[in-house]
């Protein structure tokens, strides 16, 4: 990682979900990712502490499992952009399209759509790292049964997209249940159990649809919330 760059991460207790906070340490220009409202107290305590500057608040999709922070940073930091992706969401300030960059001093936050888990995520390109959220785990990958998921878009974005950039590349997934924090481009190349060794889109679906998981707790309350960035 680039040495002006600082990095924190928020764990979520209930949802086991991670929240990062990439700031330029030069200019304090900060932006934060995937934050959840019940730990908007904990981001602002930090950010006001530390005099950052934040910029951009990132989500990666309407989330289903927690709801967003977005709109309640934005009211208590009132001079930031809230930010959101291509989703059809309302109070969003920016639509970010494919292949888009932000600017975080003088690096580059890279937006790549990489939808599969849902049909409007995008995954975060920051210097070395990839904030991959619910489309590449650590040794997995995110759901593809709900929201318009889809397993060929999920198979071809990682395989095609996110397994383009270096093998020294670090990942950062949304979720990881073994308390693992990252890993690189080229350990899931090898390691990965869903896509490893080559395995076919038709090994993939497979995979992915015999994985009958249980419906997902918050999402009846989530997804109204998340399609306007959070407020009630
Ligand atoms: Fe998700």
């Amino acid at each position: 990682m680039n040495n002006w760059l600082y990095f924190e991460y928020f764990i979520d207790n209930e949802s086991k979900t991670y929240t990062y906070i990439i700031s330029d340490t030069a200019s304090k220009e900060t932006c934060i990712i995937d934050p959840v409202l019940e730990n908007v107290d904990k981001y602002v305590n930090q950010i006001k502490h530390i005099w950052w500057n934040l910029k951009y608040i990132l989500d990666t999709h309407v989330h289903a499992d927690h709801i967003t922070g977005s709109s309640a940073l934005k009211k208590r930091l009132w001079w930031i952009i809230g930010l959101w992706e291509k989703n059809q969401v309302l109070w969003a300030d920016i639509f970010l399209k494919d292949n888009e960059k932000l600017r975080l001093w003088e690096t580059d936050i890279l937006t790549l759509s990489t939808p599969g888990h849902t049909k409007g995520c995008v995954s975060y390109i920051i210097d070395d790292m990839i904030f991959t959220w619910d489309l590449l785990f650590i040794n997995g990958t995110g759901r593809t049964d709900f929201q318009w998921g889809s397993n060929e878009e999920m198979y071809s974005n990682i395989t095609q997209r996110i397994f383009q950039f270096p093998g020294d590349y670090k990942i950062f997934p949304w979720h990881d249940y073994n308390g693992n924090l990252s890993s690189t481009v080229q350990k899931e190349k090898c390691n990965n159990q869903r896509i490893w060794n080559n395995k076919s889109i038709e090994e993939f679906s497979q995979i992915m649809d015999s994985l009958n998981l249980p419906y997902p707790k918050k999402i009846d309350i989530a997804l109204p919330r998340n399609l306007k960035c959070g407020r009630e």
